[in-house]
């Protein structure tokens, strides 16, 4: 052979139509690693490769009389190499070469790995991100728990149990307030209305505590018919209540107080029917949350002492 085509940067060699080699360049022989020139084409190729050859290179050279670019593996030392291959038809012969493709294979076995690497983190940010949102709806959740929480704890803190009237620190906190803003306007002014059960411990001995209960819940409801915002209801002790009637009226004060009075004696009781007796008073200059309680207390004393479910104005 020609000592430049044994030298050539790429395998050489020339095949028989039944494929046998006639000539092999030394740059061939050293790829497969041989000093002698194998047989047949098949004694250099691996098994999947052998295949390939047999139906798709045969055919495509019967009918074009040459290949290009065919992509193959040797078998080198039992181990895979693989090749790119051209082929031509010359005068009932077959020419060809190859070049080894190993830098390009690894740079594809790199793409891929660096495409499994992607897909990896990829399923592995989508964990993440699932696990994520799994623990912002637990936060949410735990929001949501601790606002109904709150709601519920404001309510404990600012409602009667059993009538779900405002309590005694409400009523003390408003009574508080009404009088500074008296004090800070000259225009404004308020009445206090306290009012306590007539005989409701016979009530009690007579039907149970549990009817007394149900009287106190009929009555809460009687009183919410009664009152409007932004005039205050509380339940500040067993059977004693208080209305901040915030009107700077008095004489409108009364009248209402009156009305209730009424109201809760002539009306129909789905429990036990009872009455109140009321004591009521203003706001006057300089006057403490003592002051005014105590002479609403004074008054509400004075309706029992002259017979009970009446009101007494001071
Ligand atoms: P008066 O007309 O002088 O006010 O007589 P009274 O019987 O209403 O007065 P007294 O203070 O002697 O009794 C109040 C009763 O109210 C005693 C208590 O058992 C009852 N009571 C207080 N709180 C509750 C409650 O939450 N439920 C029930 N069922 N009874 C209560
Ligand atoms: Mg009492
Ligand atoms: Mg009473």
């Amino acid at each position: 052979m020609d000592e430049q085509l044994n030298v050539l940067p790429c395998g050489y060699f020339v095949l028989t139509s039944d494929w046998e080699f006639v000539e092999m360049n030394q740059t061939m022989r050293n790829i497969l690693c041989i000093e002698e020139i194998p047989r047949h084409m098949h004694d250099i190729l691996t098994v999947p490769s052998k295949v390939y050859f047999q139906t798709y290179f045969i055919p495509a050279i019967s009918v074009h009389g040459e290949v290009r670019e065919m992509y193959l593996n040797l078998k080198v030392e039992k181990r895979p190499v693989p090749v790119l291959m051209n082929v031509n038809e010359r005068n009932g012969r077959y020419e060809g070469v190859i070049v080894q493709i190993k830098v390009r294979d690894e740079y594809e076995n790199q793409l891929l790995q660096s495409k499994k690497d992607a897909e990896r983190i990829q399923k592995e940010t989508d964990v993440a991100y699932n696990k994520l949102l799994g623990l912002l709806q637990e936060v949410e959740n735990k929001q949501q728990q601790l606002l109904e929480l709150n709601g519920e704890l404001q309510e404990l803190a600012t409602r009667d149990e059993l009538t779900g009237l405002f309590n005694r620190r409400v009523f003390r906190k408003s009574l508080d307030a009404a009088i500074d803003r008296a004090q800070l306007f000259d225009s404004y002014s308020f009445s206090l209305l306290l009012f306590d059960i007539d005989h409701f411990k016979k009530v009690n001995d007579t039907y149970g505590h549990q009817v007394g209960d149900d009287v106190l819940k009929e009555l809460a409801r009687k009183l919410e018919q009664m009152v409007d915002v932004p005039d205050i209801i509380a339940r500040i002790g067993g059977e004693e209540f208080a209305i901040i009637y915030d009107d700077p009226n008095h004489q409108n004060n009364i009248k209402k107080a009156e009305e209730l009075r009424r109201y809760l004696e002539e009306s129909v009781w789905a429990s036990i029917a009872i009455t109140v007796s009321m004591g009521i008073t203003t706001f006057t200059c300089g006057d403490t949350s003592s002051h005014i309680y105590v002479r609403a207390d004074d008054a509400q004393y004075t309706s029992k002492r002259n017979g009970r479910n009446q009101l007494t104005s001071i």
